[in-house]
Order: C-alpha cells, then structure tokens, then sequence
C-alpha cells in the first residue's frame, strides 16, 4: 500500500473547529468516520470525504486520533457483500487504513431498538397507522403547517404493543410506522414527526430474516456516531437541516457519548455524474464495461485507468473543504494527474498510427544500431534504456504531409526532423496505394547527427517518435475520453443518458511498441513520447502475451481548445 502524502493540510473551517476542541479540553481524543452506504461503488466524491476524515485522523500524531470505516448497511434491500469488499479495497488503494477500526451499523439493530422503546416510554415516539400517502399529504410544506395524525396520542402501552408486533412481523410492509413525536408545525420539515422505523420484510445481508423493522437513516445515524463515540460527524451539506433532529435524537436517547455533526459542500465535477444511482444505471445497461470503466469517475475505474492515487489525495487536498457549493473543473483533476506523472512515469516510444519509414541509404538490410535514451528526462535517477534502430520505422502517420503548409515542422517531401534520441532524416520520397493513401515514405539519414545540432544546410526544427519496425511489437491501446459531453449532465433536458460522448472510447487494435515494452507489468504507467501516459490494463492485459494500455491522459488539455 502506498503511504499517503505529508503534505501539510490546509487548514479549513472544520479543522479549526477541532483544534479549537482540543484547545479548550472539551476532547482529548479525536474520533471521524467514513459512514459509506454498501449499495455501489465508491466514487471521486467518496474519495473527498475519505481523504478528509482519514486526513483528519492522521493529522494528529501525539493523542489518540482515529476514523471509523463504518459500512451504514440498516437498509436491507439495496446492499450486497461485493460492494463491501470493493469499498475496503478502494479505501486502501487510496492510502488508508481503518485498523481495528470496522464496524457495520446493522451490528446496532438491537440499540436502536433499544433507543426507540426509550423513546415511546418518555412520550416521545408513536406508532402511526397513516398510509404512506396520508402521511405525505398531512406533513404539509414549507409555507403550510402539517396536520397531526389521528393516531399521534396513542398511550404508550398501545405504542409499545404495536412496535413490539411490528417486529414480530405480525403487520404488512408500509401499514404503520414508528414515529418521533416533536411536532407538525416546524418550519423545519425534517422535524415534522418524522419516521424511525419501516416495515420491510426483507433479508438482510448479515441479520438475514432476524428483523422486519429497519431504522430510517435520520434515526440511525447519530445513535450508531453516539455508539462508536466519533468526536466529530462530517457530511455533506444536504444534512445542514436535519441536524436539529440529529440533535434531538442525541438528546433524548440513552446514547454514551454527544458527536457533533458538520457539514461541508459535497464535491462536484464537471463532465461527470456522482450519483450512485446513476452510475448503477451505467452499469447496468451496458453503456459502460462494469464499474471498473476506466472512463468512470469510481475510484476502481480510476485505477484502472491508471490515476495515482497520490494525484487523487492532491486533487482532494487542493480542492479543500469549504461551505461553498460548487463544480470543480474536471481540467483541474487532470492536471493533477499529469503532475504526478510527468515526475514518475517512465518514457517509451509508440506509434498509435503507424506510417512506415524506409531509410534508403541505412548500411544494409540487417544492420541494427542500439542508441541509448533516457527513460524521464524530468528525472535523471530514472536512468537510460537501450532501443533498436534499423532500416525500417514506424512514425505517426500525421508526422508527415505530402504538402505540408509552411509552419509544419515535421516531415513532407525535402523536408528534415529529428528522430527522437537518434539521427536525423530527410525525407526524399514516399509511395501512394491506388485509392491514395501514403503507404510510405523513404527518407535519408546524416550520419553523425546524434545529440548534435544539424549540419548547416539543414533545417532541422522538430523532433519525433518512431519505433524500429523490425523489433516493434503489437499491443491494443485504448483511448478513453470523457464520458459526457456536456459539463453538467445532471442538468440535460433529455436526461444524463441522452449526453454521452459517443467518442468516449476508441480502440486501436495494432499500435507499434518499442520492444522494451513486452515485459510490462500489471499496474505500470509510461509516457508514451508526445502522444500521453498510458497504463497496462489490470483486467486484458497478459505480460508478454497480450498487451493491452490504456491511456491515463493526453499530454494536453484538448477540451480547453474546444471550450
Ligand atoms: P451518492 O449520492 O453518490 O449515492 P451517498 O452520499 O448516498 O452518495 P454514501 O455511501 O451515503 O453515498 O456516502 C458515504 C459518505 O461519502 C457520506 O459521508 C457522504 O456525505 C460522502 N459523500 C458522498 N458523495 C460525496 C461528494 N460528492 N462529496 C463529498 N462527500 C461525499
Ligand atoms: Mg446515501
């Protein structure tokens, strides 16, 4: 596991909040959590709220600091087993570690139970036999009081029989509901007696058929932060008006400790859609290859995809935590990305639309050079690789035009560029098939021209990659672009599907590598010279057998240009 950066944190509102904490003794142990709903994949949104309470927890090093991974698992129907194990996997890839530190809300079942009897007992809760619908339309809104349900004053012995037959399973799904008793007039809808509990009958992926009864999340969530003792409960600004409920269920349950909720603004990208929702649709009808796309924003497809996930942690950290809604760039993410790259990502050389080059005056047919080239100019601990040079080569195919206008610099009939690492060529003809395509170009080399200037007379202005024919091999590389086209697909009239980018995705199935490139790994990423980084594929790709990149990212920022 990679170790997480120790890059200074900046110092946001909620980390003030908690210095302020320690400062005046109202704590002296810090305690967050990661409360992730087990009913999807975690997403680069997820990744903000990971680096933030896992940063938190790191943040000090001389008291007892720590953040819970705590899977929020109370709803039975929406909640499977393979996401619990892609979510631990995610935090970790991400650099984090829970520890000891795993708990399972639906562990609590029995506390808020518990809590909620404690609650009928002091007159505070009742069971409700209100239809869902009567219950909606007597919640009134925002500008009308609600009206209280016929059922509000039942005694406490009828609430304690009826709750306790709820659970015993004797009532169908959606006839009755447990609710708290604050009032119907609030301005704060959320604290219009609002529901605790549901019946579903329903299997639970780790209480199996023990419960019929499931808490509500408002419910829920502050007696499982009470339980496990967090100092500090963050959340996304979504929550800002149901924290007077957090705080009252606080207040009036037997809880052994006071957590103080937070929020701060959730992270949006453009480009994109966060919504597990939505994602799951993806999947599920096919526009994506599963939710390790590496054109999905889910932090599996972004590892798939070949994103570091210190650039993800630097992408997080310069993002920052405010109260602020807002749409990051997704420019912003890839810059990040091609940061951390360009300082450690190895080169090499490949040809992703070949175009043959015959070096008509090269000693023989069979006479093959090794030029020794620099594997990360940007740093020179990367150290030198050896590559081939022979008759034959492979260059870009728009590396060269038949009439190339005057501020082309690269090749066309008469014309000079460099050969990176190697000699420099001058192209003095080329062959055309019948239908009129370049088949290839036949060029001079000058001798002597390696690491040195042209010879005069020679306008030499561009270097470019190539890859000896001879020894190049095949791979398949993948070349992924953004998933949408719009920058904010939530907000398409047609809905998020009707703006995907049909060119999201393009395959070339016979790219020309250098031959060095036979024997990579599972998880290496390369700059590909002058075309961008790329990363072997953790799902197709066979060392040696079946080489299969996908790209990461372009060296530049094409959608700049076409904003
Ligand atoms: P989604 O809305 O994408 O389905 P969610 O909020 O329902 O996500 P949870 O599993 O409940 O997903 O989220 C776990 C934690 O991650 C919560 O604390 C939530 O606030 C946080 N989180 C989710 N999305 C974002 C986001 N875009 N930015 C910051 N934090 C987020
Ligand atoms: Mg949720």
């Amino acid at each position: 596991m990679s170790k997480p950066s120790n890059k200074k944190e900046k110092v946001d509102f909620i980390r003030e909040i908690i210095a302020n904490d320690l400062e005046i003794g109202k704590h002296d142990t810090i305690i967050t959590r990661f409360p992730p709903e087990p009913n999807g994949y975690l997403h680069i949104g997820h990744a903000k709220s990971i680096c933030f309470n896992f940063g938190i927890a790191r943040d000090y090093a001389g008291i007892d600091a720590r953040c819970h991974l705590r899977f929020d698992d109370t709803n039975p129907e929406k909640e499977e087993s393979e996401y619990v194990n892609s979510i631990k996997a995610d935090v970790q890839w991400l650099g984090f570690d829970w520890g000891e530190d795993l708990y399972f809300a639906s562990n609590y079942f029995d506390f808020f139970y518990d809590c909620a009897q404690h609650l009928i007992n002091q007159g505070l809760a009742y069971v409700d036999s209100q239809s869902p619908e009567e219950i909606r339309t007597h919640r009134g809104n925002v500008t009308t009081p609600g009206t209280p349900s016929p059922f509000r004053d039942r005694s406490v012995e009828e609430n304690l029989d009826l709750f306790a037959r709820m659970k015993a399973g004797e009532f169908e799904d959606g006839s009755m509901v447990l609710r708290a008793k604050i009032g119907m007039t609030s301005s704060n809808m959320n604290m219009r007696d609002p529901v605790m509990y549901r019946i579903m009958h329903a299997t639970h992926h780790n209480t199996g058929d023990d419960w019929c009864v499931y808490p509500m999340y408002d419910f829920a969530h502050p007696l499982e932060d009470a339980l496990e003792h967090i100092t500090h409960s963050l959340c996304t600004l979504e929550f800002e008006n149901h924290r007077p409920l957090y705080d009252w269920f606080i207040k009036n349950c037997p809880v052994p400790a006071q957590p103080r909720q937070i929020e701060f603004s959730r992270l949006n990208l453009s480009y994109t859609v966060m919504s597990k929702r939505k994602l799951l649709r993806l999947v599920q009808e096919g526009h994506v290859s599963g939710w390790d796309d590496p054109r999905l924003l889910t932090i599996s497809g972004m590892r798939r995809r070949g994103y570091p996930p210190s650039a993800i942690r630097s992408f997080c950290h310069r993002v920052g935590i405010t109260k602020v809604n807002s749409t990051t760039d997704m420019a912003i993410l890839e810059a990040e990305i091609r940061n951390e790259l360009n300082q450690h990502a190895e080169r090499r050389m490949a040809v992703l639309d070949p175009l043959k080059v015959v070096i008509t005056n090269w000693p023989s047919d069979t006479h093959s050079e090794r030029l020794e080239v620099p594997n990360n100019p940007a740093n020179h601990e990367a150290g030198t690789r050896e590559v081939s040079l022979g008759k034959e080569l492979w260059i870009e195919r728009d590396d060269f035009m038949e009439e190339p206008p005057n501020k082309f610099f690269r090749l066309g009939p008469g014309r000079s560029a460099r050969l990176r690492g190697g000699y420099i060529i001058t192209c003095t003809g080329f062959e055309k098939s019948d239908t009129g395509e370049i088949t290839e170009i036949h060029c001079e080399f000058i001798p002597d021209t390696i690491g040195k200037d042209a010879p005069d007379g020679v306008r030499c202005r561009a270097a470019i990659h190539w890859v000896d024919a001879s020894t190049s091999i095949d791979a398949e590389v993948r070349l992924y672009d953004r998933l949408f086209s719009v920058e904010n697909p939530d907000a398409e009239e047609g809905g998020f599907l009707s703006c995907l980018n049909n060119d999201s995705l393009s395959v070339i199935p016979h790219a020309k590598l250098e031959a060095s490139l036979a024997s990579a790994d599972q998880g290496s990423v390369f700059q590909f010279e002058r075309v961008g980084y790329f990363c072997t594929d953790s799902v197709d790709h066979i060392t040696g057998e079946k080489l299969v990149f996908n790209r990461t990212v372009a060296l530049k920022d094409s959608w700049a240009k076409k904003k």
